[in-house]
């Protein structure tokens, strides 16, 4: 595991500043302990993308990674990429519950109880309505939802145990309502916001945090093959940074870049003709550029 510095090995601690004397005390703590230290974070569909620059950002911070996916290359290589980090990776698909859950415990009996929990894992299907197959819708609700749900029932017991934990999903801009070629990813994802904010709720009393990232288009291999263009398209180095701070700062609902998601918001509001209109002038502008 890196170490994290001594104090004494810190002398270049900021000086407080602000009135907040809790703030700066907090930044003062952070500057001797990166934040995540010793923190066992778990991370579904961490061989690539999203998942893969979150296991490096947290690993950066101190954290011990818990990885999974599907194949073994992937998370072999994150592997070398993390260096001296705590690190162990196990094949599993989420959409398999006794598997997962058998899995999860071998990981935590290597590596200690999971504090935090990054349900990630996700794969995108077209599923136009004009060459529509209800397999394709499946797929998306097996691994972006039910996936989420067995990620969660593999951690929740101990977390619960515990009285402390963090569980994170992500979601997506895509959430916010249905989406032409997207229909069968967009209910996954707004199933993903209904199954969060209810199980938030209940889990705030018992110490557990929850929060629900919806990022916009973010550069990986999901996105590859989709014509988004340059001003919409985030690097992925980019949103994992914006998404590490919304995990350190336990927000319990993070959507970004600020435009897309005030655009999307908006979407959802307007009368439903409006909206309908509206969406596919932007699909337009899309494919045209
Ligand atoms: P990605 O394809 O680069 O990574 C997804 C990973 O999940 C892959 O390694 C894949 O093997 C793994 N995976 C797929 N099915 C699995 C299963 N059944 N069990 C275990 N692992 C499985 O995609 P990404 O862009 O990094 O996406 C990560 C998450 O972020 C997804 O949930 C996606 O819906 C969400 N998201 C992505 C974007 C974007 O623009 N890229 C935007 C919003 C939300």
């Amino acid at each position: 595991m890196k170490n994290s510095p001594s104090v004494a090995e810190n002398q270049n601690l900021p000086t407080p500043t602000g009135s907040n004397p809790w703030a700066s005390a907090r930044r003062a703590k952070e500057a001797i302990m990166p934040a995540f230290a010793n923190q066992v974070v778990f991370i579904t569909g961490a061989g690539s993308g999203i998942g893969r620059q979150l296991a490096l950002a947290l690993a950066a911070e101190g954290a011990a990674i818990l990885a999974v996916d599907l194949k073994p290359e992937p998370l072999e290589a994150l592997g070398k990429y993390l260096g001296d980090a705590r690190y162990a990776w196990a094949i599993a698909d989420v959409t398999d519950i006794t598997g997962l859950r058998s899995v999860v415990k071998d990981l935590e009996r290597k590596m200690g109880p999971v504090d935090i929990l990054i349900a990630n894992a996700g794969i995108g299907r077209d599923t136009s309505a004009l060459n529509f197959h209800a397999e394709d819708v499946e797929a998306q609700i097996k691994v972006n939802l039910i996936g989420v749900a067995n990620s969660i029932d593999a951690v929740l017991p101990g977390m619960l145990a515990r009285n402390r934990g963090h569980i994170v999903a992500m979601s997506s801009l895509a959430s916010y309502r249905g989406l032409p070629k997207m229909s069968g990813y967009c209910a996954a994802k707004a199933g993903v916001n209904g199954l969060l904010e209810g199980m938030r709720i209940e889990l705030r009393p018992k110490g557990i945090h929850v929060s629900i990232v919806c990022p916009g288009w973010i550069r990986t291999p999901l996105t590859a093959n989709i014509k988004v263009p340059q001003p919409y398209m985030m690097d992925v180095e980019y949103a994992t940074q914006r998404i590490v701070e919304a995990i350190r700062a336990k927000k319990e609902f993070f959507a970004f870049p600020g435009p897309a998601r005030r655009r999307m918001r908006l979407l959802r509001w307007l009368p439903s003709r409006l909206s309908d209109w509206l969406v596919v002038r932007v699909v337009r502008r899309m494919s045209a550029s």
